[in-house]
């Protein structure tokens, strides 16, 4: 972790959670403060389909709820998308942009993450946007140089510490049980940091920079001892509160 910033620890559902998950749910927001202490803060981004009942859940635990994605526009002929003001409206204040899995699927480019992040913030939704290397690219040496085009094109200059957060998870650690080691970490998180700064100046500083890709409660207090890893997203793990409570453990 970084001294001064405040670390998030983040639940990425994606398309896993109906009504019956409620109670997981409310699991989570009551053990948080227990489990991290004051010291952190929480979030769960569910589907957009549970937006709303994750937000009355929730509503009086210390996590918040986001969502997992928005589209760059605020309304209009976009059969099947969500809005960022749609997001807020149930009670969203955060949303992922830019995840691998969107990047892959729906073929979203740089730019398409900016604008969604640009649309977060129309809509006074903090942006959680996602970055990372495949495994091709780590294995041909090119992480850091795509960590650095990927913050150039995603990242809009607006970025600040409070509307934004940077998430590094390398697509080849995600949901495959891998890592990388401390030391890669390290190298990525600190470059991220000195990329960010180039783009957004004294902000990056205190912006929060998570790391994801399959943290679990055996590796979190690892992870987060690292500089510059201030907080994690969490997929698989955190869709069991012993889980997810493990893992907000190590911020103690
Ligand atoms: P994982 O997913 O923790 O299951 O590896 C992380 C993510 O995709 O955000």
């Amino acid at each position: 972790m970084t001294p001064a910033i405040r670390p998030l620890i983040a639940g990425n559902w994606k398309m896993h959670g109906t009504s019956a998950s409620l109670g997981e749910l409310e699991a989570i927001g009551e053990g948080f403060a227990a489990a991290a202490g004051d010291g952190a803060d929480g979030l769960i981004c569910v589907p957009a389909t549970l937006i709303s009942r994750a937000s009355g859940v929730l509503g009086s635990t210390p996590v918040s709820v986001g969502g997992q994605d928005c589209h760059a526009a605020e309304s209009g002929a976009h059969t099947g998308d969500i809005a960022a003001e749609m997001l807020a409206d149930c009670g969203a204040s955060h949303v992922i942009v830019g995840h691998s899995e969107r990047r892959t699927d729906h073929r979203e480019s740089d730019a398409d993450v900016a604008a969604k992040a640009q649309a977060a913030w129309r809509a006074g939704v903090v942006a959680i946007i996602c970055l990372g290397e495949t495994r091709r690219q780590r294995e041909a040496g090119e992480t850091l140089a795509v960590l650095s085009r990927q913050v150039a094109g995603s990242v809009p200059a607006e970025a600040t510490a409070e509307n934004a957060v940077i998430a590094y998870e390398p697509v080849w650690a995600i949901g495959t049980g891998l890592t990388p080691t401390t030391k890669d970490v390290a190298e990525a998180h600190a470059h991220l940091r000195a990329e960010l700064e180039k783009k957004i100046g004294e902000e990056a500083k205190r912006t929060r920079l998570l790391y994801g890709g399959s943290v679990k409660p055996a590796n979190a207090r690892e992870l987060l001892s690292i500089l510059n890893v201030d907080g994690a997203l969490i997929g698989g793990a955190s869709l069991k509160a012993a889980d997810f409570l493990g893992i907000s453990e190590a911020t103690r």
